[in-house]
């Protein structure tokens, strides 16, 4: 493959923006080379700036799970666009994705909408420390919440990628009250609330782990922590920016049969616009301003162009009763294809899955939680990186992240990549 016209928008992009790059992961630094940049998307595939074709398994990190540029999604948008993008006043369509969105989720009565994941995160804790009146978070280390800074303590994918688990900048006093637990050990959590008695406002988790590979919670995991949190009055702050609307369409509450006490959205619920959310009961929502003393706002929350892709993608997501089962199944494919021509290979690896997440570890031995999954061989990964972009297919640039499975995906790309992959383990 050519990425010359690539390499030459890098560079230019390099002297006016730092890394050349919006988001860091995106700079190819845990696997070498040069970005790919993108000119056009459709169904399955991305065309980029060299005319190269290729199947991407990242989708925007997950926001794109019909697939790039779906019609009702895009017809959508241009109709809203022609109206006006922004009054920074109320709109009837704040409240049909606000209705559709708590019909969907089990829990929840009010949701606020917010601009990224990482707003939905921080205003989640800000709200269950104002309900709580308690100062301090206990986060899972490789759980990614967003960049603001109470969540940069061991903040798996990026972070991870660059050996920089705890930011400059974030102050002693902020990461003194995030607390680190290790994922799927709910002793640890338990000698944590120990030891901090009264002093907790909430546990956050992505109760499918997505920011250090897919790491699926131990059965009675996330049980667990909900018992912790009842019997010490803690708030479970689920992070579903990954895992809403992508394995259920109430998310992980439904699958695993938990609930949370405030619940953060993001990604798919954007249709692949900027969109954000947090819900949780009225008893904790009604704490926030303008109704309680929590404030939070935002000049473009609730922009009619994000909530018209939010709810053409969500209400093809509600209408459809096969759509995770579907997505389940080709992931399922997908893993079982994978596993046989590594197996043959002879490549030493472990695969996890939970629904339409799936991630390939070059590793042996269960990878449950940061530490076992920072022991992937990295040189590998970046050779099998490097092969499958060369062959036509996309994976993240990082040995911690997911790989997102989409509906635009057919059996055919399924089986064109474990060929693929048995062509590239050759080399490996
Ligand atoms: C992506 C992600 C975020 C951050 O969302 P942004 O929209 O990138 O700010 C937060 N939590 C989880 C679990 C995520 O995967």
């Amino acid at each position: 493959m050519i990425y010359k016209r690539s390499s030459a928008l890098f560079a230019k992009a390099e002297k006016v923006i730092p890394g050349g790059v919006n988001s860091p992961v995106r700079a190819f630094k845990g696997v070498g080379g040069t970005p790919i940049f993108v000119k056009e998307a459709k169904g399955a595939y991305l065309y980029d700036e060299d005319g190269n074709r290729l199947i991407d398994y990242i989708n925007s990190w997950g926001p794109m799970i019909l697939g790039h540029a779906y019609e009702p999604v895009v017809n959508a948008v241009i109709e809203k666009a022609k109206k006006g993008t922004s009054f920074g006043m109320p709109t009837e369509i704040e409240t049909q994705i606000a209705e559709l969105t708590v019909s969907m989720v089990p829990n929840v009565d009010k949701i606020r909408f917010v601009n990224s994941g990482t707003e939905a995160c921080m205003s989640a804790i800000r709200l269950a420390r104002g309900f709580t009146g308690k100062d301090r978070i206990i986060k899972f280390a490789g759980c990614y919440h967003g960049h603001s800074d109470s969540f940069l303590i061991q903040a798996g994918s990026g972070a991870s990628t660059f050996g920089t688990p705890n930011s400059p900048g974030v102050t002693k006093g902020t990461a003194k009250d995030t607390l680190l637990a290790c994922y799927n050990d709910i002793e640890h959590v338990k000698a944590l609330i120990e030891a901090n008695k009264n002093e907790i406002a909430c546990i956050i988790i992505e109760p499918v782990a997505g920011n250090m590979g897919c790491i699926p919670p131990k059965a009675g995991f996330l049980k667990g922590l909900r018992g912790l949190c009842d019997a010490n009055g803690i708030l479970l702050v689920f992070d579903e920016v990954m895992t809403g609307f992508r394995l259920a369409k109430g998310g992980a509450q439904e699958l695993f049969s938990i609930n949370a006490d405030i619940v953060c959205f993001g990604k798919v619920i954007g249709g692949g616009l900027p969109v954000g959310a947090f819900a949780a009961r009225n008893e904790i929502m009604n704490h926030l301003a303008p109704l309680g003393p929590v404030y939070q706002a935002g000049t473009l929350s609730g922009n009619p162009l994000a909530m018209a892709a939010g709810l053409a993608m969500l209400t093809v997501l509600n209408n459809d009763n096969e759509i995770f089962n579907r997505l389940a199944k080709k992931t399922e494919y997908l893993h079982q294809g994978i596993s046989k021509v590594l197996i043959e290979n002879n490549i030493t690896h472990t695969i996890n899955r939970t629904g339409s997440m799936i991630s390939v570890h070059f590793d042996e031995g269960d990878v449950v939680d940061f530490d076992t999954a920072a022991k992937g061989n990295n040189e590998t990964f970046k050779k099998f990186f490097h092969g499958m972009l060369n062959e036509g297919v996309y994976i993240a640039p990082s040995a911690f992240e997911t790989w997102f499975i989409t509906d635009a995906l057919t059996y055919e790309d399924l089986d064109f990549t474990i060929a693929t992959i048995n062509k590239v383990a050759k080399t490996l």
